[in-house]
């Protein structure tokens, strides 16, 4: 058979998850919290079954839940969706971004991707006969050179994809960044692809700054969201994306022959739940804690770390311990010590490898100790 994708290889979250498993490691890798969603969450679902919502829902998503989360928006970034037109429920974010390339990546297109980027993005891009055009966020501190972005923006450019806050760098884009991205696509047909999962996952004095707060990046943005990460159940696969209704029509027409529509009895769940703003709102405070007790642990370690900013992501710098390759690096540490990490260049431009791993800090005490424990050994 001739591959439509020749060079894909496995996800490296599937990668390290299977060792971490096979050797018993410590596993901070995959994205993931190994604590429970809210019972009260896991009660409505059932209820939602159990009151006979099993059958298909609307394309677009219940009407109570398409109304709880343009409310939420509107409260946030003040930017007013029609609950009826510019928002779609979804399997998850990764099915919104799919649906977003396929619906707008014409054969031949370009569309610039910031590097590192989640591993979901460029596949999906070239399964549509598109080209990534890569462009690498600079330094241990991931600046986007916006000259270097406009320098890359042709006229075969349809599409430019954010991630903010970034996984894995734990960076926000920072107003002055979406300013900078307003401008350059001002005067362009050029969509921009939001990718906001970590939304709610912001620390310190850091605002979230959404595409859909920003009008004349509004107007062509696709935002895309995750349930799975505001409310501790990835594995539901919920989440949704809002955009114009002129773009949210072609997306609908991919829908359509995609999934038709996502689980019934979750939506239900969902749209009662979202009525509470503390379930979402106090999600940064919780997850800064982990982040800060994560850095206190670690802090007499050989490894050196710069606070994530936002996401449940914490890079640690190992360039004072060795200077092997990060990938091998990574793997040694889950067959030497029993600690489960993801190495930061796969997501990177040509691999480009600065001694950094990635650790998932949505974990127990417990295992943050441990973990913890596992880094103070190796020197
Ligand atoms: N985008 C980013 C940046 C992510 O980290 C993830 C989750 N790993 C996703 C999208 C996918 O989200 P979901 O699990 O809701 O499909
Ligand atoms: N988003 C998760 C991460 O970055 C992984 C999700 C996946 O495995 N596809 O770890």
């Amino acid at each position: 058979i001739s591959s439509k994708l020749p060079k894909h290889q496995t996800s490296i979250f599937s990668v390290m998850g299977k060792m971490a498993r096979d050797h018993g490691a410590v596993n901070m890798s995959q994205g993931y919290p190994n604590f429970e969603t809210d019972e009260r969450l896991k009660d409505l679902v059932t209820k939602a079954m159990k009151d006979g919502y099993n059958q298909y829902a609307p394309l677009a998503g219940i009407p109570q839940l398409r109304e709880q989360i343009v409310n939420k928006i509107e409260s946030l970034h003040h930017k007013k969706y029609d609950t009826n037109k510019e928002i779609t429920v979804t399997n998850g974010a990764t099915q919104a971004l799919f649906l977003a390339i396929t619906a707008f990546v014409q054969q031949g297109d370009e569309v610039i991707v910031l590097k590192p980027a989640y591993d979901s993005y460029e596949p999906a891009i070239e399964l549509n006969g598109g080209k990534p055009v890569l462009v690498q966020m600079k330094g241990k501190n991931y600046e986007v050179d916006w000259n270097e972005v406009k320098q890359k923006i042709s006229s075969r450019t349809s599409m430019i994809i954010i991630n903010t806050p970034h996984n894995p760098s734990g960076k926000v884009f920072s107003e002055n960044d979406m300013q900078e991205l307003e401008n350059l696509l001002r005067e362009t047909n050029i969509i921009l692809l939001s990718d906001e999962v970590y939304e709610h996952i912001i620390f310190d004095e850091t605002q979230h700054h959404s595409a859909s707060a920003f009008p004349a990046l509004a107007e062509r943005a696709v935002v895309c969201a995750s349930f799975g990460k505001t409310f501790h159940n990835t594995g539901w696969k919920m989440g949704y994306c809002v955009a114009p209704s002129e773009l949210m029509a072609e997306i609908w027409k991919v829908m359509e022959v995609n999934v038709f529509c996502v689980h019934h009895p979750t939506q239900r769940a969902f749209a009662e739940y979202l009525k509470n703003p503390e379930h979402y709102l106090q999600l940064g405070k919780f997850y800064q804690e982990k982040r800060d007790r994560f850095l206190e642990l670690v802090k007499d370690t050989a490894f050196k770390a710069i606070p994530a900013k936002g996401t449940y992501f914490q890079l640690l710098d190992y360039s004072s311990i060795t200077d092997e390759p990060d990938v091998d690096f990574s793997k040694r540490l889950i067959k030497q010590y029993g600690l489960a990490s993801i190495p930061v260049s796969v997501f990177n431009k040509n691999g480009l490898d600065q001694k950094q791993l990635r650790f998932c800090f949505a974990k127990t005490e417990e295992t943050l100790v441990k973990a913890a424990e596992i880094l103070k050994k190796i020197t």
